[in-house]
């Protein structure tokens, strides 16, 4: 899990950074897209806002977040049949509850549970295996029950 917590004046920084002009609507779904760790997809970014009150588009959080994902901000990633927009760029992978649909961030480092070189194992074993195809990336998705949802079921 992600603890950063993306104020005004970081996310300004990131995007003039980027040589993003800085807008109102830019920048209010800037702080909500960074911050979020549920992966929404545009629609739900869009809910989100409304919510909150602030009246934007559902055009403009399409356009901004795609100029973000072109900026290298947020990754665009496909899960449970949804384009969903994830702030965390570092290779990680995915566990989805199958119980609370939640989307958890697994990641990919030395010291956790999976690390690069399984990757880089797996790519090399895949290509080998299906000759004449390239693999760019390596998605991994675990999909069961996650440990909120498991402690939930024994205690009853
Ligand atoms: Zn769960
Ligand atoms: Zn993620």
């Amino acid at each position: 899990m992600k603890l950063t917590v993306y104020e005004k004046e970081d996310v300004v920084k990131i995007l003039k950074n980027k040589k993003i002009k800085v807008t109102p609507n830019r920048l209010y779904i800037a702080i909500k897209l960074f911050n979020s760790t549920d992966h929404p997809s545009i629609d739900e970014l869009h809910q989100n806002l409304i919510k909150s009150g602030k009246r934007v588009s559902f055009t403009s959080v399409y356009n901004i977040v795609k100029l973000f994902k072109n900026a290298g901000l947020v990754q665009e990633i496909m899960l449970q049949n949804k384009i969903r927009y994830d702030a965390n760029i570092t290779p990680h992978a995915h566990f989805i509850c199958r119980k609370c649909e939640k989307i958890w961030d697994v990641q990919i480092d030395d010291n956790s549970i999976l690390n690069r070189e399984d990757l880089i194992n797996f790519k090399n074993i895949v290509e080998e295996k299906l000759s004449g195809y390239k693999v760019d990336s390596v998605e991994v998705n675990l999909i069961g029950i996650c440990k909120d949802c498991s402690n939930k079921n024994s205690e009853a």
